[in-house]
């Protein structure tokens, strides 16, 4: 074994307790990183790695960052998912005997980060507990350690589909218990940094009692107490901003799982998961970074209650109706930072007087927004004014003591306005007429001696001083002055008098500092009592905030207010793709109507590729999920069921269940839209059943519909290139044919968009065969053997078309391309339409 010295003892004392972090240890003005971790870091960070003796025979590795800057090297670390334990000297060097007494003082990972890049403006940033009650259900606590935000759910169904969920959060790291199985622990890190709490103990200390208070089941306590614990362990201090965690009952909202959220392109687009080109993109005027992280959570949550929805449409309308008061609101609130986030700063110890500057400017926009607000004369506009907190108290503290240009740093005075506190108005007295005395002795000693450039100087170690250049030391009386130093080309000198005044202003200095710092923490405290009044008024501002938002973009682009039914209707003229509307650029979205009425709940939808199957199923949904979440419809007019869930089955498969086939995966959403849906859901089948051979594919998609269509009634949209399955409508009551037109023109195919009852023309495939000057014999042979399939009363294809299917579709992406104006196409609506079908070039999407 080897020895060590005692500091290094120490080290591996408490490197014991923190093995799967970084441990930043304290040493003088660097944090130094030994063993294992100097190596490993040295190359994460590239920083130089050197050694160090320590007592062993071979130097110890080592390598180490600045005091000053560690705050970025740590952000690198979390960012790229590690952890690092922040070991401070807890005794002051001078004092201490033998090794400076050294604790960690906080384990930053990356769910529990408060500053850095990664924390963005208008994002949460989650850690959650997942606990597993039976392998169908599960405990699930989500919490944000910057806004004190914490949520709870408990989540029905296999580990994988809580993966989802918990994705959905948005989390950046996962406490699990022990009682994980390791297969368990390899799905979640596949998604999520995971930390095995080991902890046995789920009892919570008071502290926490009014965070859990809303939480009913004990599944549930034990998850957010895992949490809590995890917080209160790594954080090492008392987290005070915590807001009592609410209780998420997934009937309260529409639900939809992940997979539909990304089809939809919610809150990121599929191909980049990035904002940009979302919904929620689409949406956000919002002016706070609160209001930024309200909509998203909106738009994930949409509601199902009526009355709560109405509430929010009123709002929308009432600033649409009052845009001279939603322009004012909308300026006002620029003015007010993320309170929620500052909130958390100060429970958290580490805000300084910046910060505080920013929640006074805030605070004096309340009263302002509050005014604006009361010139509309509604309940609903009442009922957010009784919200509106304006903390004038907390206003004017701010006000008084804060100085406006105040440093970052808390420790070095210049924070405190005068007139605040007495004594330090004292000290700064002394300070400043110390500081008039020396200008007078420096004019007094220059006319003494007549020497111009005699100066009077300080620095840390001498103190004050009169300075005299080397040539002009001749001219000095003897015995007025006290050498104390030598210079180059100068001499320094003292006085009793200066000695004496010097201590009077170092000491007024000193004491002027300590007493602002004091002043400051005790106004920190002082703030700590408005946490809660703080959060909430964070809370109604960033309502206020999104729903300026709604207002703002349905008069930008046109929307209207929805109207709802019990009468399991969606009903729904002109309707547009938000989105896909606003994207297009050289050509105009093409509005299309939706009548799924009381009777028609399926409509069966064929059509060309890239004719705007999908895009249609889209909007269907996305115009419910804005009207469900309080927002204006791009629609004509819109009458609207309340969904009780969305389910989608389009395009490509996600990569977070991997491991699976494409049509295993297909299969799997199939069967969990089939096994969860009800009579008031929607769901969104796009093409089911390609991924399979035609019999195959074709076979399942009859028996899914007229399962759906007999079993459960929920309202849904059935793209195909199964021909065979229009027949259906002859059978199934509630469901109705559709399709999209393309129409042949000077050779070419043109792409309408729209949406016409019936079915379209299966002959389709071989008008493109023509048009790509396939031979006139392989043309007619086609159209007779056409002829007879269609005679059968089964027309089932005897062979898939695939050869056909891949060139063919390749005309319909490079014809596309052509496409004419949208007033061309209408003057030539009453053209011969024909309509063809080709099939998704599969193999061409490698
Ligand atoms: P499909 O599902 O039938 O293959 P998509 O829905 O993917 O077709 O639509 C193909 C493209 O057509 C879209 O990317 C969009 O640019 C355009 N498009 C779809 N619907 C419309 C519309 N109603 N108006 C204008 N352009 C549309």
């Amino acid at each position: 074994m080897a020895t060590y010295t005692p500091m290094i003892e120490q080290y591996l004392n408490i490197k014991k307790h923190y093995q799967d972090a970084f441990l930043f240890f304290r040493l003088g003005d660097f944090y130094e990183m030994f063993f294992e971790d100097a190596i490993k870091a040295s190359r994460v960070l590239e920083i130089t790695l050197t050694g160090r003796a320590g007592g062993s025979e071979e130097k110890i590795p080592m390598c180490g960052v600045p005091y000053h800057s560690a705050a970025g090297y740590i952000e690198q670390l979390v960012e790229k998912g590690y952890k690092v334990a922040i070991c401070e000297q807890v005794e002051d060097p001078s004092v201490a005997k033998g090794v400076v007494r050294r604790e960690v003082v906080q384990l930053i990972t990356p769910g529990t980060q408060m500053e850095g890049r990664t924390i963005e403006e208008k994002q949460n940033h989650y850690i959650s507990s997942l606990m597993e009650f039976t392998p169908t259900s599960y405990g699930l606590v989500w919490i944000d350690l910057t806004t004190g935000e914490g949520n709870a759910m408990l989540l029905k169904g296999s580990l994988d589909e809580a993966v989802l969920k918990i994705a959905a959060t948005g989390t950046k790291e996962v406490v699990v218990a022990d009682h994980f199985s390791t297969k368990a622990i390899q799905t979640l890190e596949k998604s999520f940094s995971i930390t095995v709490s080991i902890e046995t103990n789920d009892m919570l200390t008071e502290e926490f009692t009014n965070v859990v208070k809303t939480i009913e089941r004990v599944e549930l306590q034990k998850a957010a107490a895992r949490l809590l614990n995890y917080l209160s362990k790594t954080q090492k201090r008392t987290l005070s901003h915590l807001q009592p965690i609410i209780v998420i009952h997934q009937h309260d909202f529409l639900n939809m799982d992940m997979y539909s959220m990304r089809n939809l392109e919610l809150v990121e687009t599929q191909r980049s998961k990035n904002k940009q080109g979302s919904l929620n993109w689409l949406l956000d005027e919002t002016k706070t970074a609160m209001g930024g992280r309200l909509l998203k959570k909106w738009i994930q949550r949409p509601l199902v209650d009526v009355k709560q929805i109405e509430k929010r449409l009123t709002l929308v309308e009432l600033f649409n109706e009052n845009y001279f008061v939603r322009e004012d609101i909308k300026e006002l609130l620029k003015g007010v930072y993320d309170l929620e986030r500052l909130a958390g700063k100060v429970s958290f110890g580490n805000v300084n007087a910046r910060d505080l500057l920013q929640l006074k400017r805030s605070l004096q926009n309340i009263p302002a927004i509050k005014e604006t607000l009361k010139m509309i004369d509604h309940d609903e506009i009442h009922s957010l004014l009784n919200q509106i907190d304006t903390c004038d108290e907390l206003e004017e503290l701010l006000e008084s003591a804060i100085v406006e240009d105040a440093p970052l740093s808390i420790k070095e005075g210049n924070i405190i306005k005068d007139d605040f506190h007495k004594t330090l108005d004292e000290y700064r007295f002394v300070s400043k007429n110390g500081k008039n005395w020396l200008m007078e002795l420096e004019q007094r000693e220059r006319d003494i001696t007549g020497i111009k450039s005699l100066k009077i100087g300080y620095n840390r170690i001498f103190g004050y001083f009169i300075e005299v250049t080397r040539s002009n030391l001749s001219q000095l009386p003897e015995g007025r002055y006290e050498r104390k130093q030598t210079l180059a080309n100068a001499e320094r000198f003292i006085t009793e008098e200066l000695k004496e005044k010097e201590t009077l202003i170092l000491e007024a200095e000193e004491k002027m500092i300590g007493l602002e710092y004091e002043l400051f923490i005790s106004i920190r405290e002082q703030v700590k009592q408005y946490l809660t009044r703080l959060q909430k008024l964070g809370q109604v501002i960033s309502q206020i905030d999104v729903l300026q938002s709604f207002s703002v973009i349905s008069e930008k682009y046109g929307y209207v207010k929805p109207t709802f039914t019990t009468k399991r209707e969606y009903m729904v003229t002109n309707g547009r793709h938000p989105v896909v509307e606003r994207v297009l650029s050289d050509t105009e979205y093409i509005p299309n109507d939706t009548n799924l009425d009381e009777i028609t709940h399926q409509l069966l939808i064929t059509g060309p590729n890239m004719a705007g199957k999908s895009t249609y199923m889209k909007q269907v949904a996305v115009i419910s999920i804005m009207a469900q979440i309080g927002c204006f419809v791009p629609v004509e007019s819109a009458k609207l069921p309340i969904f009780d869930q969305i389910f989608t089955r389009i395009g490509a498969a996600d990569d977070l269940i991997s491991g699976q086939s494409t049509f295993m995966v297909e299969m799997l959403e199939a069967n969990f839209a089939i096994t969860n849906a009800t009579e008031n859901s929607l769901i969104l089948f796009d093409e089911i059943g390609r991924g399979t051979s035609t019999y195959d594919g074709m076979a399942l998609a009859q028996s899914m519909i007229e399962y759906i269509h007999d079993h459960i009634g929920a309202k849904t949209l059935f793209s195909t290139h199964y021909h065979e399955l229009t027949v259906l409508a002859e059978q199934l009551v509630h469901l109705k044919n559709i399709h999209v037109a393309a129409k042949e023109q000077d050779g070419k195919v043109l792409f309408l968009h729209k949406i016409f009852e019936g079915a379209a023309d299966q002959s389709y495939g071989i008008h493109v065969a023509e048009l790509a000057n396939l031979p006139k014999d392989v043309i007619s042979r086609a159209k007779e053997l056409l002829n007879d399939l269609e005679s059968n009363e089964r027309p089932f294809i005897k062979e898939e078309p695939k050869k056909q299917a891949n060139l063919s579709s390749e005309i319909v992406r490079e014809v596309n391309q052509n496409d004419k104006t949208p007033e061309e196409m209408n003057n030539d609506s009453n053209a011969q339409l024909s309509f063809f079908d080709v099939e998704k070039p599969k193999m061409k999407e490698m």
